[in-house]
């Protein structure tokens, strides 16, 4: 297969991943190129400046998409073109084996124990993890890790995974969640791919490990539900290791079966909870070290501010950090991070905007300009993810900018009731502040409105 057919798979995967928003994808990500293939590393061409910034920050969606394009782990090198010039590199075009095509056991590779700080909050769900990882099937069986979102859940389950490949290369993982599940039941009952329902009962009593994220999503799903017993009970009489995740302790999760949830209680249920401030910090080092950043960037007494501040979801730390990281690179002349930049940094950047120029229609134009949507697609009832994202953004900004009462808007937006419209208003505003790139979109949605 050639670098470009690679490529084009990849950015497919990444495009309807639902990762990036769409806006995201086609400014950043669409004209960048694979240049370079080896058994190691990938090398990935943008035009600007700032495409490389948001490539980097996210590289590990990279890393993860190209692995279910080559099912090998390979790192990402992002360049510009005259520095990828410059280094004169010779470029060829690579054959892959069409059998490594397929991923099979979905175990993401960026997330291990070796990256993953342990502090108070997750010390047992951690030690439970490793000792699974280690001798799967042998100590604890079911785990059961709970707990809030952004906590690490899924980075423990993926590190699991990514243990027992590489020490016990003879067992067989499979890394799943709640929700591919149900799909996948599903499209068997429908006899769509892959196979039919028996063939994915025997794919799954085949593991010696799965991993199930997110189980809460079977709650309600009863032929899922029904399946997910049988094979749960069939696993552990085998002594196949099971690790599940949930939001909440199983015993919250209404929906789900009282004899199933019984059977969780044969093995071992524990806790993450938010990181305290000494582990929010090595956190944020740890962050920085994954990417590169000098440590010397960020003064200490912001890393304080952060771990301080926004320690009740990982998420939210790193999206901090990357904020701070993109800051410096492109807006403070003075690439080193004090506290004034930083306070700088997190201050809305808001675009200034002549509220006497603008109006409910311009958004509106705006933004299905942007999106390559109709006015009446906007304002219609569908939920395609697209039309309902920048509908969703499209009302935001005229709360934003123009001030108006939730009602109005709703009016002008399909006649949609208040709750709709406050609901869409949080989302994309909880979405700016976790996600730098979301940010971004709309601030360049926002230039246009001036
Ligand atoms: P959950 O599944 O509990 O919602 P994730 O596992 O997806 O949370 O974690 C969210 C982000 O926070 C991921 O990028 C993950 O790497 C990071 N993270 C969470 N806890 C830790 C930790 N203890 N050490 C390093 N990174 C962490
Ligand atoms: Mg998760």
């Amino acid at each position: 297969m050639y670098l470009e057919d690679i490529w084009s798979k990849t950015k497919d995967i990444m495009k309807n991943s639902g990762h990036i928003d769409k806006i995201v994808y086609d400014t950043y990500f669409n004209d960048s190129f694979l240049k370079d293939l080896s058994e190691e590393k990938a090398v990935i061409v943008v035009p600007t400046h700032l495409q490389k910034i948001i490539l980097q920050k996210e590289l590990g969606f990279i890393v993860s998409s190209l692995y279910e394009v080559l099912s090998k782990k390979v790192d990402c090198d992002i360049y510009l073109e005259n520095e990828y010039n410059h280094r004169q590199k010779r470029v060829n075009p690579v054959l892959i084996n069409d059998e490594n095509l397929e991923c099979t056991d979905g175990v993401l590779p960026f997330y291990t124990f070796d990256n993953f700080v342990v502090g108070p909050s997750n010390k047992e769900s951690h030690s439970a993890a490793l000792a699974c990882a280690y001798n799967p099937g042998k100590f604890y069986n079911p785990l059961f890790i709970f707990g809030n979102s952004g906590l690490g859940k899924t980075h423990l389950l993926n590190a699991i995974g990514n243990y027992v490949k590489k020490n016990h290369p003879d067992k067989k993982v499979i890394y799943t969640s709640g929700s591919d599940f149900v799909q996948r039941v599903f499209a068997s009952f429908r006899n769509e791919s892959p196979g039919s329902i028996e063939d994915f009962k025997a794919e799954i009593r085949n593991v010696d490990i799965l991993l199930m994220d997110d189980i809460q999503f079977l709650a309600g799903k009863n032929k899922s539900h029904e399946i997910f017993f049988h094979l749960f009970n069939e696993l552990v009489n085998n002594r196949r290791q099971i690790v599940l995740t949930s939001d909440r302790h199983p015993t919250e999760i209404n929906g789900l079966e009282e004899r199933l949830i019984s059977r969780f209680y044969s093995g071992l249920s524990v806790g993450v909870d938010s990181p305290e401030f000494e582990t929010s910090l090595a956190i944020l080092r740890k962050k920085m070290e994954n990417h590169s950043v000098d440590p010397e960037l960020i003064d200490e007494d912001v890393l304080s501010y952060i771990a301080t501040n926004f320690s009740k979801d990982v998420r939210q730390l790193e999206g901090h950090l990357n904020r701070l990281i993109f800051y410096s690179i492109n807006f403070s002349s003075n690439q080193h991070i004090d506290f004034k930049t930083a306070m700088n940094a997190f201050k809305d950047q808001g675009v200034n905007i002549d509220k006497n120029e603008l109006s409910v229609n311009k958004i509106k134009r705006v933004v299905v300009d942007y999106y390559g949507l109709t006015k009446q697609q906007l304002i219609s009832k569908s939920r395609t993810k697209n039309i309902a994202n920048a509908r969703h953004i499209a009302m935001y900004l005229c709360r934003k900018h123009l001030d108006l009462p939730f009602n109005k808007i709703g009016e002008e937006f399909g006649k949609r009731d208040h709750s709709t419209v406050m609901s869409s208003c949080e989302k994309v505003e909880k979405q700016c502040q976790m996600d730098e790139i979301f940010l971004l979109a709309i601030r360049e949605i926002e230039k246009s409105l001036i």
